[in-house]
């Protein structure tokens, strides 16, 4: 641990009693993460939600989802995931609302009403962000996953870590570490998942879910979005895309191609990929990775959208064309701009 950690976790450790604080106060907490869930906005906030319910006897906790979509089908084994209530269908006013995995409101989606119905506010993310909001903000883009920071809310409170918080908490790491193999697998993801196996977590059934489950419309899709791969600028970005009528065709599922990525991604030589998906009312989500060192989360800012330095994503209105002619070029010029950056 060097000087600059010792201060990341004293801050932490701060915003962690401020936190416990506000949920001594309150009798009602809503926990709620971003749109379109994955894995760590969904194992975080369930949770966090059962750490509260067992460290404090007697609290009303519920677990919001943003949309009006039903949990997707790969983290439906994750224990409490079938206790998640709608926000558009949540009426009450909360003493406190805990954010997870998010940082700014708008992709709170449904929930953003809620958040503006409860007393108080707390947040526990690792995006980065600029614009503070709630009564405590503990952001830390350091850290691998929300997933690690909840795991170590659960050891700052000398909380017992059930088997089923292990299992989603090291889903939430597993996912966002891209199974430990991503920039951000660092240290703390690798001890935090230990403790969690430690504690009941089982890696194995976890990857059979999330990994080993796929139905064979989305792998017709994967084979599809496979073969469309196209590399250029000396084969450092590479890119591919799925149409509405390529998920209507196959039968996959728009909530079940969050691994696409990862195939374009895979190429060799690859330094920046893209994955575009449209989705049955013509609007695209781009998914955005960078292997190496460059940046990638500012493109994904100019199209509205954001995220991570290596990780980001944005939502398009324009179709699949016109969105490649806008993001293949900006991917070029932070290839670029990273190689003046090395020349000087
Ligand atoms: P993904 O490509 O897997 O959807 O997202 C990669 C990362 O970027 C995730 O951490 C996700 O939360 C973030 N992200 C994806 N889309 C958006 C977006 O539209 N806005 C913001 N602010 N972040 C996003
Ligand atoms: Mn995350």
């Amino acid at each position: 641990m060097n000087a600059g950690d010792e201060q990341v976790f004293a801050e932490q450790r701060e915003s962690f009693g401020r936190i416990s604080g506000l949920i001594d106060e309150a009798e009602s907490i809503v926990i709620c993460a971003h749109t379109n869930p994955d894995g760590d906005a969904l194992g975080s906030g369930l949770a966090l939600g059962q750490l509260i319910r067992q460290h404090w006897e007697g609290k009303r906790v519920t677990n919001l989802l943003a949309d009006d979509d039903v949990v997707p089908r790969l983290y439906r084994f994750l224990p409490g995931a079938d206790s998640f209530v709608r926000a558009s269908e949540y009426e009450g006013d909360p003493d406190l609302f805990i954010v997870v995995d998010l940082s700014v409101t708008p992709r709170l989606n449904n929930a953003r009403a809620v958040l503006e119905r409860s007393r108080h506010v707390a947040v526990m993310d690792h995006h980065p962000s600029n614009a503070p909001f709630g009564d405590v903000f503990l952001v830390r883009p350091d850290a691998a996953a929300s997933g690690v920071i909840v795991a170590e809310f659960g050891l700052f409170l000398g909380a017992h870590i059930t088997p089923d918080i292990a299992n989603c908490l090291f889903c939430a790491i597993v996912t966002d570490t891209g199974r430990f193999q991503y920039q951000n697998a660092d240290s703390e993801a690798f001890e935090c998942a230990s403790m969690l196996v430690d504690a009941g977590a089982s890696p194995s059934m976890i990857s059979l879910n999330v990994y080993q489950s796929f139905r064979l419309a989305y792998l017709h899709l994967e084979s599809v979005v496979m073969g469309r791969i196209v590399t250029f600028d000396h084969g450092r970005i590479s890119y591919s895309y799925a149409t509405a009528a390529d998920l209507e065709r196959t039968g996959a599922l728009p909530d079940e191609c969050d691994g696409l990525i990862d195939v374009v991604r895979s190429v060799e030589g690859t330094e920046v990929a893209l994955f575009l998906k449209e989705l049955p009312d013509g609007s695209v989500r781009g998914n955005l990775r960078s292997k190496g060192e460059h940046d990638i989360s500012g493109v994904a800012r100019s199209l509205g959208g954001g995220g991570h330095k290596a990780a980001a994503g944005f939502t398009s209105t324009t179709g699949i064309d016109a969105t490649l002619a806008t993001v293949l070029p900006q991917l070029q010029a932070v290839l670029a701009s990273s190689d003046a950056g090395t020349a000087g």
